[in-house]
């Protein structure tokens, strides 16, 4: 064992290493526990560009949103449903650092020549943003921008609290964020992301991905790190 491996191997035995989805505690220098591990639910191509569903999952009969495609690289399942919900608790940077990671491997791989700009993301009201200490999309958007070398852009913002959005029925959700975002300023972006932790409805994606049209983008794609799945809606 090296001297560094040694120094990184004590500290795990103070501050032991938990999984990033499930927060059992793990073997020093891993990231997640075999359980998990084994309860994945990749989105593989070829995949809806529109609900970002794998084709044979597609259920939407039609385009009806304001954003122009979806990506994500896991359904809300199993070991992610798991750790997006951490995720909400604990601003871990590993469990960023890899939602990242595969959010640009996805947006890599299925949208290589859409000239992106800049990065954006669904943002909290400034109330809640300082009551939970972080905003996890903003998170998640920093770490992809970095990774595309792209600037991560804070023009959006939340205007005023809403009722979480998963207490809600699923027809309730539009109405329920309709006005909720504003943008601060016009912008030059013609290409833009905009992240989030998970898309459901996609009625917030919606809300601002409209905003974002109204003050100047032209296209936006929505990149989240994980979807329902299509018989999962109203999770
Ligand atoms: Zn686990
Ligand atoms: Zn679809």
């Amino acid at each position: 064992m090296k001297l560094r491996d040694a120094g990184e191997y004590l500290l795990c035995m103070v501050f032991p290493e938990r999984c990033i989805f499930c927060n059992e505690v793990i073997e020093p220098l891993h990231l997640a526990c075999d359980a998990c591990m084994a309860d994945m639910h990749l989105i593989l191509p070829p995949s809806c560009p529109y609900c970002g569903c794998h084709e044979q999952d597609c259920r939407c009969a039609e385009h009806r949103h304001c954003y122009d495609n979806v990506v994500a690289p896991f359904y809300y399942k199993g070991a992610v449903r798991s750790g997006i919900l951490r995720l909400t608790k604990w601003d871990d940077p590993r469990a960023v650092d890899y939602f990242a990671a595969q959010m640009t491997a996805a947006i890599r791989r299925e949208y290589p020549d859409i000239p992106f700009e800049a990065v954006f993301y669904v943002p909290m009201t400034k109330g809640d943003q300082r009551e939970r200490g972080y905003n996890q999309s903003q998170l998640l958007a920093r770490e992809v921008a970095k990774r595309l070398g792209l600037p991560l852009q804070h023009h959006l913002i939340k205007l005023y609290q809403t009722a979480p959005q998963k207490q809600l029925k699923l027809w309730q959700r539009q109405g329920n964020v309709l006005g909720a975002f504003g943008v601060t300023q016009l912008l030059e972006e013609s290409h833009v992301l905009l992240v989030d932790d998970l898309l459901t409805t996609g009625a917030s994606m919606d809300e601002c991905a409209k905003m974002l049209k109204l003050y100047g983008v032209t296209t936006v794609t929505a990149l989240t790190a994980a979807l329902t799945p299509p018989d999962k809606g109203d999770e």
